[in-house]
């Protein structure tokens, strides 16, 4: 409703150039994405480590990160391919008229500066530069530390435990808030770019988008239904909150705290929520990787640069890891599109090609970034709870949640 309303008031407002008004809905949108964005860390922190702390033992959580890790590359891999089928189905970029590109600025990216950036310095310097691989890292570490140091480690345990009791409660205070934002956010989108640049890169725009819809609609629920028996649209609707969240904000980890919210009201068990999400957020991007590969051919076939199998294969590559590589924030897909551009020796200058709808598509990648992770955690947790010859804990009663340490 939010959102609706927040796209025609948008639109009224820019139609009758009404700035003032426009700039009190940005901020407000802006402080909503802000105040989601600070919670992460606090709640990122104690939920990966206590996860870790409370799986017992060793081999329980080489268990459940190697379904969890084997789940993101299967996605991923599907998603790639079904982008690369079809932008050679369709060759959208066949026939661009080229203008005279010049490279835009981006921060030089590269793998191996990704990889030494998960091992921090300095672990408070991380923290306040928000780098999320390695907060992920330390709490990681921090929980394996719990995990060992047994009956010694119990107080800071229960520190934790509580730090994420009074954390939990501000999520839901900013949950509350979320009509409001949701409102601004799109009303600020509608009005920032009307839908008039989409119509040049139409057949682009269409790929990407019928890609993500295949991915989303129809491959993520059927491995969801396949593997677990669970109706995807029961599912589904209880996360709707944070699939809209990540449709208006184009932030997989600013929508992680509702989407943790969302798990706990729908009862997926505590081990896989509090493990396989955080995690999803930052490394799990299938929407992102079907986006980098498409756009990669796109800008291909712009230039006229036929690329063989072999280099397809490539751009499969490159965009599994440019996507796992992207941060979970706007544009963050974008950011990593030089991987799979160099690796295959197409110009930097076409990234030119893609940026004026790429705002658009970051919408649409981004809910399906975060639909990947939410029906991750019920795939990771019915199979782990199989191996294990437990059963998942029964749905919690509906209503106001708890935190549940
Ligand atoms: N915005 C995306 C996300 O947060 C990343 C991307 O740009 O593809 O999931």
């Amino acid at each position: 409703m939010g959102f609706v309303f927040g796209l025609v008031a948008g639109s009224v407002l820019s139609f009758y150039s009404l700035t003032f008004p426009l700039q009190v809905v940005e901020l407000m949108g802006d402080l909503f994405l802000r105040s989601l964005r600070m919670i992460v860390v606090p709640l990122i922190f104690p939920t990966l480590a206590l996860s870790i702390a409370d799986l017992g033992d060793v081999a329980r959580l080489s268990r459940l990160s190697g379904l969890t890790i084997g789940y993101y590359l299967v996605t991923n891999a599907m998603a790639v391919t079904t982008g690369l089928l079809l932008v050679n189905l369709f060759q959208p970029g066949v026939g661009m008229p080229l203008g005279e590109e010049t490279a835009p600025q981006l921060p030089d990216f590269r793998l191996s500066d990704l990889i030494r950036r998960t091992i921090p310095n300095n672990p408070f310097q991380a923290v306040a530069e928000g780098e999320t691989l390695a907060i992920i890292f330390l709490s990681l570490l921090f929980g394996a530390g719990l995990l060992a140091a047994g009956e010694k480690g119990k107080p800071v345990r229960s520190l934790l435990t509580s730090g994420l009791h009074v954390t939990v409660v501000i999520v839901h205070w900013l949950i509350a808030l979320a009509p409001i934002g949701v409102f601004s956010l799109s009303a600020h989108l509608s009005a920032e770019f009307g839908l008039g640049v989409l119509i040049p890169l139409s057949r682009y725009v269409f790929v990407v988008v019928l890609g993500l819809a295949v991915h989303g609609l129809i491959f993520l629920p059927l491995s969801l239904y396949l593997i677990t028996k669970t109706s995807p649209f029961v599912y589904l609707r209880s996360f709707f909150p944070a699939l809209l969240t990540a449709f208006t904000t184009s932030s997989s980890s600013a929508t992680l705290p509702v989407t943790l919210d969302c798990a706990e009201t729908a009862g997926v068990s505590r081990d896989a929520r509090s493990f396989v999400l955080p995690l999803g957020a930052t490394i799990n991007m299938d929407g992102t990787a079907l986006y980098e590969a498409v756009a990669a051919v796109f800008v291909a076939q712009a230039y006229g640069i036929p690329l063989s199998l072999p280099q397809q294969l490539l751009v499969f590559l490159t965009a599994n890891m440019a996507a796992i590589g992207a941060a979970g924030i706007p544009a963050g897909g974008l950011v990593t599109m030089p991987l799979v551009y160099q690796a295959v020796g197409i110009p930097l200058a076409g990234l030119t090609l893609i940026l004026p709808v790429d705002r658009f598509l970051d919408m649409f990648r981004t809910t399906v970034n975060v639909e990947g992770d939410i029906i991750g955690c019920q795939i990771v947790a019915q199979l782990y709870h199989r191996d294990e010859g437990t059963s998942p804990p029964p749905n919690p009663p509906q209503g106001k949640i708890q935190p549940d340490r």
